[in-house]
């Protein structure tokens, strides 16, 4: 049974849930807005809802969101990976309805008083109201094609996924967990880095969350990380990095500093395709691009392979 196909990524056989309101990133996602559709169309299809139609940032032809989101949020036409929440990438990753979410009452501290636009609890706010989620993070258990695991998924719509201390923590506490249940522990990356809002706190993070990871690792245990659009800054320095089984989607960001910062600093053209994940698998930071739609299985695969 267990190697069956019972993608619920394949979608026939999921359910089919909207994603949250304010889920839609607008760097991936080129939505047409309505003043623009007005432009181009005629005035008997203003009638079309906003956001029914969306340009792929990867071939630039307008896609039918539904079609798109039917096909695990994946351009149709060029394969282009759209950015999707944790709640989705839940939905495609596990098993129907296998997902026990792990919840913790943690705070995240504002040691700095910081303020940017607004007071850094006020933003927090904002984003608890936003996405309905306490944290840029979702950790729990669940099965994957009937194989049992520990699963964090780093959520980008929730203050670009950063790492603040709930965020560390709770990744610190679920693989604790998967170190006591002997199961093989999970980690969908996407983020742009610690949390600079928390300061060093943030920065701490990497520590305590590497330190777990060789403890776990002294246990026998199997980490598969995997990377996606985008994993950055103390993310990609810290846990990202540090799988026993690196994975990452196609055409995936994967660095420390942005592309923008590098060329800045060195004032050189880079080579294109840098810091996207098939280059990185070329200079050997990661073991194997996986599409979407192959992930479930492959997934499997390691873990059968690795015998846990
Ligand atoms: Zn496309």
């Amino acid at each position: 049974m267990a190697d069956s196909e019972t993608n619920t990524a394949s979608g026939d056989d999921a359910p089919k849930r909207p994603e949250p309101s304010g889920n839609v990133d607008p760097a991936s996602m080129t939505q047409i807005s309505a003043k623009e559709t007005l432009d181009v169309r005629s005035a008997k299809k203003t009638s079309i809802p906003e956001g029914l139609w969306l340009r792929c940032p990867g071939c630039d032809k307008m896609l039918f969101r539904k079609a798109m989101e039917a096909n695990l949020h994946v351009c149709p036409e060029c394969g282009h990976h759209f950015r999707i929440s944790a709640t989705e990438r839940i939905r495609q990753l596990c098993d129907v309805k296998s997902f026990e979410p792990r919840r913790w009452k943690l705070e995240g501290a504002d040691p700095l008083n910081f303020i940017d636009l607004k007071p850094y609890p006020d933003r927090l706010a904002k984003e608890q109201e936003k996405t309905g989620q306490p944290e840029a993070i979702q950790a729990g258990r669940a099965f994957i094609k009937g194989r049992p695991v520990a699963l964090c998924c780093l959520d980008l719509t929730f203050m670009m996924g950063s790492m603040g201390s709930v965020v560390g923590e709770a990744i610190t506490r679920s693989i604790e967990f998967a170190t006591d249940r002997e199961l093989p522990l999970i980690i969908v990356s996407c983020s742009g880095g610690a949390r600079m809002q928390e300061g060093a706190l943030s920065l701490m993070q990497m520590a305590k969350t590497s330190a777990a990871l060789a403890r776990f690792d002294d246990a026998g245990g199997l980490f598969i990380s995997l990377l996606t659009d985008p994993t950055t800054g103390g993310v990609t320095a810290s846990f990202a990095m540090l799988g026993d089984v690196i994975l990452a989607e196609p055409g995936a960001l994967i660095g420390f500093a942005g592309p923008r910062v590098i060329k800045q600093t060195i004032r050189q053209d880079l080579p294109e395709g840098f810091q996207r994940a098939e280059q990185l698998l070329d200079v050997g930071m990661v073991d194997r691009v996986v599409p979407r739609s192959e992930l479930r299985n492959e997934i499997a695969r390691i873990i059968d392979y690795a015998g846990k």
